[in-house]
């Protein structure tokens, strides 16, 4: 079932080198390419193999997320709050802890579906997720996994575990965490934040990642009442508590944000193996500050922090706001926009291939080569350049149509969830 890319100009993303070449793409989870000066004659393909012209489109190494929550996805449009929030802790209480309170194991689904959907049109074949949804844990890991799977993204979830709803919704997170990875599988233990994660519960996330030999997905230091909370109960920094914890012992452990840091916490990300994430549009959107990630060492990827399913505008982003904190250069936004397939390779997670593609109809007004392409990669290259998507192995877009799904239903759907879901969190309010 071999996929052939007919006349491509194919980027190999790490050296950056062009090959105009024809591809013979493999099937399955971690299948590979190959790439051939001519295809086989018909007479040497099997029925089930394919082959897809390319018009020497860019084909590339296909995106990937480093921190999404599928949970946000209906919360476009929705009615403002009863009370307008001042601050980062007034934004979790007054709107997004009220929409995961909302959802039900269908706007779950809904919210999954669409997230997929717009991670393929825009070339993210992986997504790295982290879930809430304290009045529907039981299934929703499964659930989400489900909906990713039908569209064609590749994925490691989490259920983000906390004190903030008490006894019952904490015991649940552990139990639908544990129940997740012993199915099989991949993923981490997730933690919503220092301030709203007891020592209690603490101790309890890092035995259990020991015990899946995993990571733990948490947010750190997003706004300074993190560490505020964190010296008021613990007397110590919030990366200080991880590291006496075990998180930072951990090398798949993710920890979004990483903003407001002291120099000795940023000398402790130096020295670890863990991983961290930038979302700067989320973080200008809560107005929480923006950090110098040259000094946290080289493990920073990017991500969407739910803001959207769009890396490449992730990645314009980061290097936008980058120029006044720590003049990165093209080089440096194209590795961090990268790195997430270093992490998930490093750490032996699968569906992250060389045979997740993204062809790019990328018709530049000027010549694109080796030499200039980071420039293309930031001043051109867009979403809307994504002609067609292979994950795993398989063809999931093709000229901007998405072949796994009926997109129109899935809106349909939706949006459908997304007024559920808004009438629910009136009443409550
Ligand atoms: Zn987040």
């Amino acid at each position: 079932m071999t996929l052939y890319l007919k006349n491509a100009t194919y980027i190999d993303w790490k050296p950056l080198e062009f090959h105009s070449t024809h591809l013979a793409v493999s099937p399955g989870i971690d299948g590979g390419i190959r790439l051939l000066d001519a295809l086989p004659p018909e007479s040497e393909r099997s029925d089930n193999d394919s082959v897809f012209e390319c018009n020497q489109r860019l084909v590339t190494k296909s995106f990937a997320c480093g921190h999404h929550h599928i949970y946000s996805a209906l919360a476009r449009g929705m009615p403002a709050p009863a009370k307008t929030p001042q601050n980062f802790p007034e934004i979790l209480e007054y709107i997004w802890w009220c929409v995961d309170k909302a959802l039900d194991m269908e706007m779950i689904e809904a919210s999954a579906l669409v997230s997929a959907l717009y991670c393929v049109k825009n070339g993210v074949t992986f997504v790295i997720d982290h879930h809430a949804s304290p009045f529907a844990i039981e299934g929703s890991l499964d659930t989400i996994a489900g909906a990713f799977d039908r569209v064609g993204v590749s994925h490691l979830l989490c259920y983000e575990i906390s004190d903030r709803d008490g006894e019952g919704p904490r015991e649940k997170g552990l139990q639908e965490t544990d129940n997740y990875l012993k199915s099989g599988r991949q993923g981490h233990v997730g933690l919503h934040a220092s301030f709203t994660v007891s020592d209690n519960l603490l101790k309890k996330a890092v035995a259990l990642a020991q015990k899946h030999t995993t990571g733990i997905h948490v947010h750190v230091a997003e706004d300074q009442a993190d560490q505020e909370a964190c010296l008021n109960n613990h007397n110590q920094r919030v990366l200080e508590r991880y590291r006496d914890a075990g998180v930072l012992d951990l090398s798949k452990s993710i920890l979004a944000h990483c903003i407001h840091l002291s120099k000795k916490e940023k000398e402790l990300l130096r020295r670890s193996e863990v991983w961290i994430v930038q979302n700067v549009e989320s973080n200008q959107n809560n107005n929480v500050g923006l950090a110098n990630y040259k000094e946290l060492g080289g493990h920073v990827m990017l991500g969407t922090d739910g803001m959207h399913s769009d890396m490449l505008r992730s990645a314009k982003a980061a290097f936008f706001a980058g120029q006044a904190i720590e003049g990165i250069d093209l080089a440096g936004i194209y590795k961090r926009f990268r790195n997430v397939h270093l992490y998930i390779r490093a750490n032996g997670f699968c569906g992250d291939g060389d045979n997740n593609l993204v062809i790019l109809d990328y018709n530049s007004p000027t010549e694109i080569n080796a030499e200039n392409f980071l420039s293309h990669f930031t001043y051109g290259l867009e979403s809307s350049h994504v002609h067609s998507v292979v994950s795993c192995g398989k063809l999931v877009v093709k000229n901007k149509k998405v072949l796994t799904v009926e997109e129109d239903e899935i809106l349909a759907f939706s949006r459908a969830m997304g007024n559920k879901l808004w009438k629910k969190m009136q009443k409550a309010s």
